[in-house]
């Protein structure tokens, strides 16, 4: 099964992902998964004759839909940390709420702000500056 990709999207979805129960936010990506006609009878009777019809489809994350993980910051950005509590990378730099960061490496280790890495935090920590 091929999914179509969408993103990085530019707001929020209005609800969760499905797969996982947590939000589908903005700068991530997502794809639609197909359920089904749905209560449309003729979309039903499309569906039985084989022929095309439009579907009732839910936004997923792409991540929980293919385990493809694109990253969603690159070398260059700005990102804002957008956390409610202060925290620290590699237990000695404090990031404070608000405070902006630049993203200057990728690797699979995780994402280099300004020199420090940010491995496992999770994304919506952070949102990228325009
Ligand atoms: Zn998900």
């Amino acid at each position: 099964m091929t999914h179509n990709r969408f993103g990085p999207l530019e707001e929020d979805m209005p609800k969760n992902c499905p797969a996982c129960d947590k939000p589908i936010k903005k700068g991530q990506y997502a794809t639609l998964i197909s359920l089904g006609p749905g209560d449309d009878k003729e979309a039903q009777q499309r569906c039985r004759d084989g022929r095309s019809y439009n579907a009732i489809a839910l936004p997923v994350h792409l991540e929980c839909a293919t385990g493809e993980v694109i990253p969603i910051f690159e070398v260059g950005d700005s990102v804002r940390f957008i956390h409610k509590v202060n925290a620290m990378i590699d237990g000695m730099v404090p990031l404070n709420e608000g405070g902006i960061y630049l993203v200057t490496g990728i690797s699979d280790r995780g994402v280099t702000l300004k020199g420090w890495v940010y491995q496992t935090w999770p994304a919506e920590w952070f949102e990228k500056e325009e």
